[in-house]
């Protein structure tokens, strides 16, 4: 305890009603581990659910996969010079944005006797990574020199930092950026790469895909949801992940603090209202393990705050000392709860 419970079958039906609704309209999925930490478990739920490729923005996670014999193309979405080498070793293809990375990749293919494939990533307003779409057909015409690459797709990023939405027109302008290029270049890129989970109202509601024909997604797979408004898409599951902690203590109290005020244990002076005596609980779950606010719980849980090893709840409800208290979470949550050495996951079914 605190344990996740990981519901495998829901994940794997997630995969294949997205990848059913994007094949739909020619477009392939790239499923997304980088929440789950590459779990190999999920990983092959996603793929069972129809997924074809597997996507991660860490070495140590598709390393992880790799070990454990997924069989699947396994995609980086994040390169760093320092880590070409083991790139090259561990993923069939890799997100790229700058040359010096990507000659480093092509020395590192040769060594290996191997070719490794790429996308080149354009940036389209998110002000994440990108290559500014002025300078990619320069870019292109230097990655097509490098003999141990080969340029497999082009794709963007939007809704992670500037929080730009997907849109018809950045949409637009991507497919025309593909098709420019393949011109240019006589080329027939085979991976037009649009974009995350925050591409399902584009997709949903787009007259023309344009050229687009590849999603990668990680949230709306794992906990069903739209990440542009975090709506719930509909028929999709939205509990997967259930986070489970125990009830350590259950008192009455005063809902005010009192004695002379000082820095809590993060260094603020925090403000409280006077709710009289109420029950208050404590829940063996704190900020080492998660931010409470990622919590959610269908109990309608008043969660008063959390120290780094204690949630506190307070109000009407009454709980004993052992009880398990469940928890849904937001992406965050789920990051955080994976990531912690302190959380037990496990899978269970319905
Ligand atoms: C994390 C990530 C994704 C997946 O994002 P979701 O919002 O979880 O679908 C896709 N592409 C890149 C480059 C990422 O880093």
């Amino acid at each position: 305890m605190p344990r996740i419970e990981i519901i495998l079958a829901q994940i794997q039906e997630n995969a294949r009603i997205l990848s059913e609704l994007y094949a739909s309209r020619g477009v392939s999925l790239m499923g997304v581990s980088k929440a789950v930490l590459g779990d190999p478990a999920i990983a092959q739920a996603m793929i069972q659910g129809g997924v074809s490729f597997i996507a991660d923005s860490r070495l140590e996670n598709l390393e992880r996969m790799r070990k454990a014999g997924l069989k699947t193309q396994l995609v980086l979405l994040r390169t760093a010079l320092s880590e070409a080498e083991a790139a090259v070793r561990v993923a069939d293809i890799s997100l790229n944005t700058e040359f010096e990375t990507l000659k480093r990749l092509s020395h590192y293919a040769e060594q290996q006797r191997r070719q490794h494939q790429v996308i080149v990533m354009v940036e389209l307003g998110d002000l994440r990574e990108g290559v500014m779409p002025r300078d990619l057909p320069q870019f292109v015409q230097r990655t097509l020199t490098l003999s141990n690459l080969k340029l497999v797709g082009v794709g963007c990023n939007l809704a992670c930092y500037g929080a730009i939405k997907p849109s018809e027109k950045n949409m637009a302008e991507l497919s025309q950026l593909v098709s420019d290029l393949e011109r240019q270049f006589c080329l027939d890129l085979s991976i037009h790469s649009g974009g995350n989970s925050a591409n399902y109202q584009w997709f949903k509601t787009a007259q023309s895909l344009g050229n687009i024909n590849n999603l990668r997604l990680g949230e709306s797979i794992l906990l069903g949801c739209d990440t542009v408004n975090r709506i719930a898409i509909p028929g999709l599951h939205h509990q997967a992940f259930q986070l489970v902690a125990e009830v350590i203590e259950s008192k009455t109290k005063p809902s005010l603090p009192w004695g002379e005020v000082c820095q809590d244990a993060f260094g603020s002076v925090p403000q409280f209202s006077e709710r009289g005596i109420e029950n208050r609980t404590i829940v063996a779950l704190g900020k080492q393990d998660i931010a409470s606010a990622s919590l959610q719980s269908k109990q309608k849980l008043n969660i008063l705050g959390a120290s780094s090893d204690h949630l506190i709840l307070g109000g009407e409800q009454l709980f004993t000392i052992g009880q398990e208290l469940q928890f849904s979470l937001d992406y965050g949550g789920l990051l955080a709860a994976m990531t912690s050495p302190f959380v037990e996951k496990r899978f269970v079914s319905v």
